[in-house]
């Protein structure tokens, strides 16, 4: 293994993977190998329960650049990735799904583009979705459009988690304290420079996926709620709109009453569940407005990344409060 820096990590989570494998290593490998750079293939297996483990371990054997870090259970695909950023040691990292829908041989692409524009991160965007199914693709459209406004600023459409990033990125996103990040958002909103390279997603080269739909649900729920507390804030509005409706029902209940014509027992009823009904609904909503400020400030991210300092080497980025 190579004792200091390598230039390029790839970080690859895999989820029960067994049947890619070999295809995996057989393009991977003499790709790498032909790059004449060093690099490190660092394998976050996470918790696979089939043969993914055992194959890897032999594999090691006879690939000193392969690397592995097993966790103990299934933590899902960004919770790999989070591993992977944690413990790789490139220059420059690549992260990319095992089962070949992204092509490794654009690997080269991506390190070209960082270097020739000399930028953070190059992001691998989908030039075209037509393989993926109508329902796929919908959802899809839905995500980003919601998420450009979420996060507030431009995410690269049909951008997954195939991209490469600079040292300077995984150092800022190591050194985000939340949990549950979602990659494909945090990284846009860091605001490093970046590029695009655009290519054409491939079926799955063997396998079935290992995104099933509560996984997908999960990635949607942590998505909305790392960058907003809208959802929260829905409590405040629904409070104070049954708040204003409650006080009409005990007006209109009262004028009932006194123009003589209710049934006994009802506006005493009504005038109860109004009132309280009103009192709860609105101590909810202010419930959530402290909940969402303390959910905000629980996240500690940095209120801001320095690009250039005059006083510093050009280019070194810190952190500031
Ligand atoms: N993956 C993972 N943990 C999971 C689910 C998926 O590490 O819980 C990995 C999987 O092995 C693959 C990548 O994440 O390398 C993307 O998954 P998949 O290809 O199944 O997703 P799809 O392309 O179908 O959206
Ligand atoms: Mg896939």
């Amino acid at each position: 293994m190579e004792a200091s820096q390598p230039t390029l990590s790839v970080v690859v989570p895999m989820y029960d993977e067994e049947e890619v494998l070999p295809i995996f290593f057989e393009r991977m490998r003499p790709l790498l190998d032909g790059l004449r750079i060093s690099y490190e293939v660092l394998v976050v297996d996470d918790g696979s329960r089939d043969n993914t483990a055992a194959l890897l371990a032999v594999a090691t054997k006879d690939w000193p650049q392969l690397r592995l870090v097993r966790l103990l259970r299934n933590s899902g695909h960004q919770a790999a990735l989070s591993a992977g950023f944690r413990r790789a040691r490139g220059e420059y990292l690549v992260s990319i799904d095992a089962d070949l829908q992204d092509p490794p041989e654009l690997i080269a692409d991506l390190l070209a583009t960082a270097r020739d524009e000399d930028v953070d991160v190059v992001y691998g965007v989908r030039s075209d979705r037509s393989s993926d199914t109508w329902a796929k693709r919908t959802t899809a459209r839905l995500y980003y459009r919601l998420m450009c406004r979420l996060v507030g600023k431009e995410i690269p459409f049909d951008a997954g988690d195939f991209r490469l990033v600079s040292r300077r990125v995984v150092d800022a996103v190591n050194a985000l304290p939340e949990d549950g990040r979602v990659f494909r958002l945090v990284i846009p909103w860091l605001g490093f420079p970046s590029a695009e390279v655009t290519y054409v997603r491939a079926e799955r080269a063997a396998g079935t996926t290992k995104y099933n739909l509560s996984k997908m649900m999960r990635l949607a729920f942590d998505s909305v709620t790392a960058f907003s507390a809208a959802p929260l804030r829905l409590a405040t509005w629904l409070g104070l709109l049954g708040g204003l409706l409650s006080v009409a029902v005990v007006i209109a209940a009262l004028i009932i009453k006194l123009s003589g014509n209710s049934i006994p027992g009802w506006t005493s009823t009504v005038l109860a569940v109004g009132v309280i009904g009103a009192i709860q609904l609105l101590c909810l909503g202010l419930l959530g407005e402290y909940v969402a400020r303390l959910f905000q400030s629980s996240q500690k991210r940095p209120q801001f990344l320095v690009g250039y300092d005059s006083l510093e080497d050009h280019g070194h980025h810190t952190f500031a409060e």
